[in-house]
C-alpha cells in the first residue's frame, strides 16, 4: 500500500464484502481511496520524438498500404472503374464482378472475416492493428511528420504551442493547417470516388457541378479527417475508439505486447561518475533517460506497466534499443513479450492457443465460403414477375396461357447476349425473345408467354423453370423457378 493510500484512510479490514468496506469514500477520488490508476496523457498535445528503428520502418511499410485508397479509384477494368460502389444503381463493381443487393452476403462474409482477423491479431499481439494499420494512427503519423517539417522538433513545437498568437506563430501554423486540410480533402475525395466515378467527380469539381450530397460528404469528411488526425490525434485512440474498449476481452496472458523488463531495469537511475572512495550505486539497466516516453505517440510511460493508452506500436522498443546499444547493454529492456514469459511459464505456440484456434477456424470457414461463393457466382441473374391481371388466359385451342416479365441482369463487365429456355412440364410451349442483348452491369426486360394444355395439368399451381443462358456459352446460366397458374382441375 502506498503512503498516499495510508494517508487516505484505505485499509484492508479483512471483510469479505466490497473492497471499499470501511473506507471513507465521501468526497474522495479513486486514487485516494486506494484504486491504482495508470495515467493517460491529458496534458495537451503529445509531441513525440521521431527515431529510426526496425519498428519505425515496419510502421511506414505497413502504412504504405493506405496509398491504395488514393490510387484504386483510378484503376480501370474492362473500360469501367475497377472498384465502384454504385449506390444509386444498387450495384457494387469489384474488378469485373458485379455484386447486387441479393449477393450482399459476400460483403457480410468479407466483413466477418475482417472482424475475426482483427480479433485473432489482438489475441496474438494486442493492439497491433492500432499501432501499425489503423487509418487514425497512420494519418496522425503523416500529419505529425508534416508538423515536424514545418514547426520543428518536439521541444520547439511545445514552446510554439505555449506562445501567444503572433505573426511568427501564424507563419508556421497556417501552412501546416493548409497542408493538413489538403490531405483531408484528398482523403475525403478519394473515399467518395469509390461511390461516384473518380474522373467524372474531378471534371464536375472544375465545372462546379457537384451535387449537394457530394459537396456535403466531401466537405464533412475533409473536416473530420483534419480534426481527428491533426487536432485530436492520440485522444481519439484513448477516448473515442470503441475497439480500445473491447480489446481487453480479446487478450490473455499469452498475448505479446511491448513490455518493460522491470527485473532487469530497476532500480533505474542515471549513470554517474563515481568519485574515488564513493560506493557505486547498484542500478538496473534503465538509465532513466525518458527516451521511451519521448517517442511514444500516446504519451505513455511503458515502465509503469501495460496501459490503456498503449497502441502496441513498438516505437519505445526502438528508442530503448538504441540507448542499450550506446551503453553497451543487451537490447530488449523493452520488448514484445507475454505476461506468461515474464512469469517464467512455458510459452504456448500461438497456433495452439484455444482463442487463436477458434478465431482461425471461423476465419477459415468464412474464407472458404467467400471463395466458393465468388467462384460459383453466375454473371447472369434473373428475376421473373408473373402477370397478376389476369393470372391466366384460356385460349380457344384449349390451352392455358400465363404471361411473365423476365428481368435479366448482366453482372459481368462485358456485353452479353442471352436466350430464354423454359422447362419443368411435358409438352410445354413458350414464346420468348431470343438473342436478348444485355449491356454490362445493366438490366434487360423481356415478355415470356407459356402455354400448357389443360389436360396436362393436375394442379392449379405447377412449378416451371425459366433458364437464362448465354447464347455463346450455355454453361453460363441462371434459373428462376416460377409458377404456372391455371383454373383448379375438376
Ligand atoms: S529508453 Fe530504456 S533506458 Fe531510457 S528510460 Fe526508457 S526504459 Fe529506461
Ligand atoms: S508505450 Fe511503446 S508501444 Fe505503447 S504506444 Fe507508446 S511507444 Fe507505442
Amino acid at each position: 500500500m502506498s503512503d498516499e493510500n495510508k494517508k487516505s484512510g484505505y485499509k484492508d479490514n479483512g471483510q469479505t464484502g466490497s473492497l471499499l468496506d470501511g473506507v471513507d469514500t465521501a468526497n474522495k477520488n479513486l486514487q485516494n481511496i486506494g484504486v491504482e490508476l495508470l495515467t493517460v496523457h491529458t496534458e495537451g498535445t503529445v509531441h513525440a520524438k521521431r527515431m529510426p528503428g526496425a519498428f519505425r520502418t515496419a510502421k511506414w511499410v505497413i502504412a504504405s498500404f493506405w496509398i491504395s485508397l488514393f490510387v484504386f479509384p483510378y484503376l480501370q477494368w474492362n473500360g469501367q472503374q475497377a472498384l465502384l460502389f454504385d449506390l444509386a444503381e444498387r450495384q457494387f463493381h469489384i474488378f469485373g464482378l458485379t455484386i447486387l443487393p441479393q449477393d450482399i452476403w459476400v460483403l457480410a462474409i468479407g466483413l466477418l472475416f475482417g472482424g475475426l482477423l482483427l480479433a485473432a491479431s489482438t489475441a496474438v499481439a494486442g493492439r497491433v492493428w492500432c499501432g501499425y494499420f489503423c487509418f487514425q494512427t497512420v494519418w496522425t503519423d503523416v500529419f505529425t511528420w508534416i508538423e515536424e517539417k514545418i514547426e520543428g522538433q518536439p521541444n520547439k513545437r511545445v514552446k510554439l504551442d505555449k506562445e501567444p498568437i503572433s505573426f511568427a506563430k501564424l507563419k508556421l501554423k497556417i501552412p501546416k493547417w493548409i497542408a493538413w486540410s489538403a490531405i483531408g480533402f484528398l482523403t475525403a475525395f478519394s473515399f467518395v470516388a469509390y461511390f461516384d466515378p473518380a474522373i467524372d467527380l474531378w471534371v464536375r469539381l472544375f465545372s462546379l457541378e457537384w451535387t449537394s450530397t457530394e459537396t456535403t460528404a466531401i466537405l464533412s469528411l475533409t473536416v473530420a479527417t483534419t480534426f481527428f488526425a491533426g487536432f485530436l490525434r492520440e485522444q481519439t485512440c484513448i477516448g473515442f475508439c470503441p475497439y480500445a474498449r473491447i480489446q481487453g476481452a480479446m487478450i490473455d496472458s499469452e498475448t505479446i505486447v511491448p513490455t518493460y523488463d522491470q527485473d532487469r531495469g530497476e532500480p533505474r537511475g542515471r549513470i554517474k561518475r563515481v568519485k574515488p572512495g564513493e560506493e557505486a550505486p547498484v542500478l538496473g539497466d534503465c538509465i532513466d533517460c525518458n527516451l521511451c516516453v519521448a517517442v511514444c505517440p500516446t504519451g505513455v510511460d511503458i515502465r509503469k506497466g501495460q496501459q490503456f493508452g498503449c497502441i502496441t506500436c513498438g516505437l519505445c522498443i526502438d528508442a530503448c534499443d538504441s540507448v542499450m546499444e550506446k551503453i553497451d547493454k543487451p537490447k530488449g529492456l523493452i520488448r514484445y513479450a507475454s505476461l506468461a514469459e515474464f512469469m517464467g511459464k512455458p510459452t504456448v505456440p500461438f497456433l495452439k492457443r484455444p482463442r487463436v484456434l477458434v478465431y482461425t477456424g471461423i476465419m477459415t470457414v468464412a474464407a472458404a465460403v467467400l471463395v466458393w461463393g465468388l467462384a460459383t457466382m453466375s454473371p447472369i441473374d434473373v428475376k421473373v414477375l408473373h402477370e397478376r391481371a389476369p393470372l391466366f388466359v384460356q385460349m380457344s385451342t384449349g390451352e392455358i396461357q400465363n404471361k411473365y416479365v423476365v428481368k435479366i441482369v448482366n453482372k459481368s463487365a462485358v456485353p452479353m447476349t442471352v436466350n430464354i429456355v423454359v422447362d419443368g412440364v411435358d409438352n410445354l410451349v413458350y414464346i420468348a425473345d431470343q438473342n436478348i442483348s444485355v449491356p454490362p452491369g445493366d438490366v434487360a426486360s423481356s415478355v415470356l408467354l407459356v402455354r400448357l394444355q389443360k389436360k396436362e395439368l393436375t394442379d392449379a399451381n405447377t412449378p416451371i423453370n425459366i433458364h437464362i443462358q448465354d447464347s455463346e456459352n450455355p454453361a453460363i446460366k441462371s434459373t428462376y423457378t416460377s409458377m404456372f397458374i391455371a383454373p383448379k382441375p375438376r
